[in-house]
């Protein structure tokens, strides 16, 4: 690990003053939690000249109802997010990504603008300054080729946060704030499919908030990764399913994917699974469509071919198991 750098750290008690700071040392970093970033500071990939800390900034820090929607600050940190029942009761699959982040510590203060905000990881890149020097860096930083695909051009780190692909099941929006005001977009719209540029925030845009429009209908959903250490670690593929049935048959069927590829998304091609009754072989059709989108790449120690079969089986699981709920509550 490196000694931290001499920077300035900012305390702003406003959105707009968090923005103006940042605005007035551009090569300055946004800082929540901390929990990702200053761990990639104390490895020398990022070298901030300063800090604008958001922990005081009131109007990031609570979830909020309204009849037909729910917002939540960008301060929230994973822990209340978990815990929060409003969320369990219309996004259950929010509430458990939340609740799969890390270890209990890295919940008490990372926060869901950190979570959606984070770095993309690569075996090559997440490691110390001397490794990354002994291995001639690569494209995402400071380097000229990339390990995992030689001979391109483009960087395949993976987006690895829980929560954006249960939010995506939800076609949640972001609020942001920057030197030109504020303005709100899909949460779809916040990544771009480029793992060394996967944010489309403009320079010295705040994640503000998450708006989340309440179902008009009860849905079920629900979150599931693997992981290499089950107690704290980041997802080698995470799922989040969201589901509905209409006489014994499928109705609506929407399933997030992270952690196999440089943004989370919403997998394609599912009409097909509509109207169909959830049987087993349904479900096989579905875990196979889903393995097939599912195209992680060699950037983690855990071969991509386990990741993409992963992701599948995750998505199985918990197919079989929201279909089984539903067909109970509705008898
Ligand atoms: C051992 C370990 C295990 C981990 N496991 C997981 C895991 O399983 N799943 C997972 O998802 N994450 C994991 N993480 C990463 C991290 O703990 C979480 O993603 C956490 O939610 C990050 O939030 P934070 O508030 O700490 O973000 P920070 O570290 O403070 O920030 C992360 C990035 O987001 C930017 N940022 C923060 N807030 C905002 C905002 N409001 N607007 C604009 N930009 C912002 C920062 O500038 C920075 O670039 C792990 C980290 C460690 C160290
Ligand atoms: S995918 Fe390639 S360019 Fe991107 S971080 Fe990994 S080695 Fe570097």
């Amino acid at each position: 690990m490196e000694l931290l750098s001499e920077l300035k750290l900012h305390h702003p008690i406003s959105v707009e003053d968090a923005v103006s700071l940042h605005a007035a040392a551009p090569t300055g970093r946004y800082l929540a939690g901390g929990s990702d970033l200053l761990v990639n500071v104390r490895r020398g990939i990022e070298q901030p000249g300063s800090l604008v800390y958001l922990d005081n900034i009131a109007e990031l820090q609570s979830i909020t109802d309204a009849p037909d929607q729910i917002t939540i600050g960008a301060g929230v940190t994973l822990r209340e997010l978990a815990n929060s029942a409003l969320v369990h009761e219309h996004f259950a699959a929010v509430a458990q990504a939340a609740g799969e982040v890390a270890g209990p510590s890295h919940r008490e203060y990372g926060t869901l603008g950190g979570n959606l905000c984070l770095d993309t990881r690569c075996v090559f890149y997440n490691q110390s300054e001397w490794w990354r020097a002994a291995n001639n860096y690569c494209l995402k930083s400071r380097g000229d080729i990339c390990h995992v695909a030689p001979g391109g051009k483009k960087c395949f780190a993976a987006f690895s946060g829980d929560v954006a692909p249960a939010l995506l099941l939800f076609d949640a929006e972001v609020e942001l704030a920057g030197p030109s005001g504020r303005r709100r977009m899909a949460l779809a719209e916040l990544y771009r499919n480029d793992g060394m540029d996967h944010l489309t925030l403009e320079t010295g845009e705040l994640l503000v908030a998450v708006h989340v429009a309440k179902p008009s209908v009860p849905v079920t959903s629900a979150y599931a990764k693997s992981r290499v250490r089950g107690s704290i670690d980041f997802p080698l593929a995470g799922v989040a399913l969201r589901m509905a049935m209409r006489d014994g048959r499928i109705a609506e069927l929407r399933v997030g994917l992270t952690g196999v590829s440089p943004l989370p998304f919403l997998a394609g091609k599912l009409d097909k699974f509509i109207g169909r009754a959830p049987d087993q072989a349904c479900l096989e059709d579905l875990r196979d469509a889903i393995r097939s989108q599912a195209k992680a790449m060699k950037t983690t120690v855990t071969p991509p071919h386990y990741r993409r079969r992963v992701a599948g089986a995750l998505t199985l699981k918990l197919a079989q198991s929201l279909a089984q709920d539903l067909v109970e509550a509705s008898s």
